[in-house]
């Protein structure tokens, strides 16, 4: 018999799939003898046999009822009992942690007749019709479908009656004509009536929140976070506690250290006399958590003895909600706290330093996402004059943009590629597209633990709120500063998530501190803990990492760059990069040259341009693997474009002039050379099939280097790499006159040219027959840009603007399959030309080149996949490291 339900006092964390995060932490408290108001959970198991059916899965209420009779027991009340009710809180809880995404209704248990109970237990009729009040808007919006405008819209009528400028200024008789137009609001929308059955009302709430897995905001924030859409939530029954029964009660949010900085001690935002849900929703301003040990010196103790606690077992950052009810304090959840990238750097070090982690785990909670991030420049603030305002850091980094103020708005102008800044008084989760699509967030109302934050933080995106002094006028689309400057949409302002400060127009950027560090091994005093913290998370990543890392580089300059970052050789040089700017034109005239003398003397000239950058690159990599890759794109490239000549020929002919004869043949050749499908054309390998001389020349210019850089004293490792091979034959061919070349300088220059051959494998063909490409082969180094292409059939060129968003929308994959290997397809023959690449040749050395080698979730499939080595671009190869110690972990 398959079990729905779990008391709290039957949980643990190490449940979380089953009780959802937030339920198997309330157990896990409630274990801990930490003050949780007694409750239960019912799984996600059921919540997906919900789901699956469209019915409650057998025996469930069976189940809830048995453990409401045993909370009702345990308190001594019954639910919804008219003299003094238990009343209860109906909250979702998945395995991940989805902020505000899904549905809470709280107060179940008030009727008609349980409110007056309530009024006098409590000794405030204003209380209870208030909280009879809030449970008939949830229910009435979350379970009974009314749109929630409605209610709202009742409410302002009221206070408009009233003159109150705000639901305070409510007071008991008006909250009770409020219920009333509420329920007949619902009756009026529905045809049906608010439940005055308690039962009635807490199952259809715990189906209600069921369902809000599936709300369109949910989906989207889990596509985003890339959480599978299958888990389904948990559901968190729960006694109420009231954090607005007066000035001794209150509510808030608290973190065991500064979720954006780091910096230890406790943190967080107090609300006196309000729910939970009014801190979170930032409807009025909250004060820092410090001021609860004025207002309440017992209950801040003991919420400083229980944060140690929380710390110390779960061994991180911790983050709370809590409620004290009458100077009782209680603990309503918590979690391992989500943070920006500079705190989860920070507070990993110290942790180790504190003992409570090991080296190891600590590397486990940085990422190369968060180092990325690092790496972003900030604001140059000298430069950027008076801001317009300030408000909270909530979520570090620097962002210009237009500024707009809704959400659609945001998703239209970033559709057309415009940065934006959402602009709003306080966020609600319906935002969730706009702050996606927008590059800085920035609210006028809500604390750092507002909806707005939480979630930018969760993004990665640049936020700051609570920004007080601008008056947010979302109709007329404008802000107004304190100063009285107005600011129209479409204006552009600069938001340092950092300082929280936002500035008018667009503020020149400066290098990170983490960047400057990496670039030239300077710790500065400028954000020394975060510097140091980074350079040991690094530290610790390369001893444990079994991939090495190479970088992609072509010159000189980017070569020595990469080996600053820890680049350990370069695996990667694309030659035809080379071959830009002023060179085009001799490769030009090696085209049109045809044969004979002339290719020769253009071949000639190319030479020692060649053999000078395979001179530089191998100095500044000496004793490391430079792996140089032979002329790859379709020589078209090289040619001027097509529309152009045949426009300044016919120009010409139209004035009665000759056209330039160099016009007329340039014209030949590139309808000559011209193709359909240039990526699946004359490129790769098969150019230096056909194109004679070309392989000869590259090959010497990279042998006359090595013995150049070998007289020179240098140690040069230079390697041979031959692209898009698809058949074993190709290689052969082409191997050999590498080869016939390199023997050629050897003896000509009486220094031995020893380079390893290898090839790339980037073509199905060449991934499904890699035993036998292997025997040609000393090295493989997967081409993923081009394998993703001919596996998916997808254009790399075209196919990513033009319907990506579309598929990534729908759900056809999480990320795009350029970014993040696709493990399934193209992961796939990477593990198939692995085992049998190996199998022909075990001491086969086996990489990555294609862009995935820099992208962290990539990095960890290729060390699973067994390769030696990734390759990536210079800025990369500290995130190629970290996550290559990471996976290794
Ligand atoms: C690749 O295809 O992955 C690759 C590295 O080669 P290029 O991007 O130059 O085609
Ligand atoms: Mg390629």
């Amino acid at each position: 018999m398959v079990r729905h339900v779990y008391d709290f006092t039957e949980g643990g964390r190490d449940m979380a799939d089953l009780l959802g995060g937030k339920g198997a932490n309330l157990a896990e408290m409630t274990g801990l003898g930490l003050p949780v108001p007694p409750g239960f959970v019912v799984t996600t198991e059921a919540c997906r046999a919900f789901l699956a059916t469209g019915a409650e899965p057998d025996g469930m209420s069976r189940e809830i009822s048995r453990h409401l009779s045993a909370l009702e027991a345990a308190t001594g009340r019954r639910l919804g009992q008219p003299d003094d009710p238990l009343l209860l809180s109906v909250r979702s809880g998945a395995r991940f942690s989805m902020p505000g995404m899904m549905e809470t209704v709280l107060d179940i248990g008030l009727t008609d007749a349980s409110v007056q109970g309530l009024a006098k237990v409590s000794g405030s009729e204003r209380f209870a019709w208030d909280s009879y009040r809030r449970l008939v808007q949830m229910f009435g919006s979350t379970v009974m479908g009314v749109d929630a405008g409605l209610f709202e819209r009742a409410m302002s009528l009221l206070k408009e009656k009233r003159g109150a400028p705000d639901d305070l200024r409510l007071d008991a008789g008006d909250l009770a004509e409020l219920v009333e137009t509420y329920k007949h609001l619902i009756h009026v929308v529905t045809g049906d009536h608010f439940p005055q059955s308690p039962a009635e009302q807490l199952r259809r709430a715990v189906l209600a929140v069921f369902r809000s897995w599936n709300t369109e905001r949910a989906r989207l924030y889990r596509r985003r976070e890339r959480i599978p859409d299958d888990l389904g939530t948990a559901v968190c029954v729960q006694r109420m506690v009231f954090g607005n029964l007066g000035p001794d009660s209150g509510s808030g949010v608290a973190f065991t250290r500064d979720p954006a900085t780091g910096r230890g001690g406790p943190y967080g935002d107090y609300l006196a006399d309000a729910q939970g849900e009014d801190v979170v929703a930032g409807i009025r301003d909250t004060v820092p958590l410090a001021e609860l040990e004025r207002l309440d010196a017992a209950s801040y103790q003991q919420l400083r003895e229980h944060l140690r606690t929380l710390e110390h077992h779960y061994r991180d950052l911790c983050d709370i909600e809590f409620t004290i009810e009458r100077g009782t304090l209680w603990m309503l959840q918590t979690r391992v706290g989500k943070r920006t990238a500079e705190a989860a750097f920070r507070i990993a070090a110290e942790l180790v330093d504190e003992g409570l982690v090991t080296p190891a785990e600590a590397l486990s909670r940085v990422g190369g996402d968060g180092l990325a991030r690092l790496m972003f420049p900030r604001f140059d603030t000298t430069a950027a004059g008076d801001p317009l305002a300030r408000g909270l850091p909530a979520s570090p980094g620097a962002a210009v943009g237009a500024a707009v103020f809704d959400s659609a708005e945001a998703v239209r102008r970033a559709a057309a590629g415009e940065h934006v800044v959402l602009v709003r008084q306080e966020t609600t989760p319906d935002d969730l597209p706009g702050m996606v699509a927008a590059r800085a967030v920035l609210t006028g109302r809500g604390g750092r633990t507002s909806h707005a934050a939480v979630v930018a933080r969760g993004m990665g995106k640049v936020c700051v709120c609570g920004a007080e002094e601008l008056t947010v006028d979302a109709e007329a689309r404008r802000f107004t500063t304190r100063a009285g400057t107005v600011v129209e949409e479409g204006t552009v302002v600069s938001v340092d998530g950092s300082t929280g400060a936002v500035y008018p127009g667009a503020v020149p950027l400066v290098d990170s501190a983490v960047m400057r560090y990496l670039e030239t091994g300077e710790r500065g005093e400028r954000s020394a803990q975060v510097v140091d913290a980074v350079a040991r998370a690094l530290q610790q990543a390369d001893g444990t990492r079994r991939l090495e890392v190479r970088a992609n580089a072509d010159t000189p300059q980017d070569a020595a760059r990469a080996r600053r970052f820890g680049a350990q050789g370069v695996g990667l040089c694309r030659t035809e990069h080379m071959f830009l700017g002023e060179r085009r034109k001799l490769v030009e005239q090696m085209i049109l040259a045809g044969g004979g003398a002339a290719r020769e003397r253009a071949l000639a000239a190319l030479l020692p341009l060649q053999r000078r950058d395979f001179a530089g690159i191998l100095e500044a990599m000496d004793g490391l693997p430079v792996t140089i890759r032979l002329l790859d794109p379709p020589l078209h490239e090289f040619l001027p474009d097509r529309t152009e000549l045949a426009v300044r020929i016919a120009t010409a002919e139209a004035h009665g002039d000759l056209p330039d004869p160099h016009d007329t043949e340039l014209l030949d050749a590139v309808n000559r050379m011209h193709e359909e499908n240039p990526m699946l054309g004359l490129r790769g390998v098969r150019l230096g099939l056909v194109v004679p001389g070309l392989v000869a020349m590259q090959v010497r210019a990279v042998a006359e280097a090595v013995v150049e850089r070998v007289r020179a004293g240098g140690s040069p490792k230079a390697e041979i790499m031959v692209p898009l091979v698809g058949a074993v034959e190709e290689l052969r061919i082409e191997r050999e006159e590498v080869e016939r070349v390199l023997a050629e300088v050897s003896a000509e220059s009486g220094v031995p040219v020893n380079c390893p051959v290898g090839t790339m494998i980037e073509l199905p063909r060449a991934a499904l027959t890699a035993g036998r490409i292997a025997e040609q082969a000393e090295f493989f180094s997967f081409g993923t840009n081009d394998l993703t292409q001919t596996t998916w059939g997808f254009s790399r060129d075209d196919v990513e603007a033009a319907f990506f968003s579309a598929y990534l929308d729908k759900g056809v994959f999480a990320a795009s399959p350029f970014e993040t290997i696709d493990r399934e397809g193209v992961g796939r023959l990477v593990r198939i030309a692995v085992a049998e690449g190996r199998a022909a040749r075990p001491d086969l050395t086996i990489g990555v080149c294609g862009e995935h080698g820099g992208d962290p979730e990539s990095v960890r499939f290729f060390h699973a996949a067994g390769l030696d080595y990734v390759s990536c671009s210079p800025f990369r190869v500290p995130v190629a490291r970290l996550e290559a110690g990471r996976a290794a972990l």
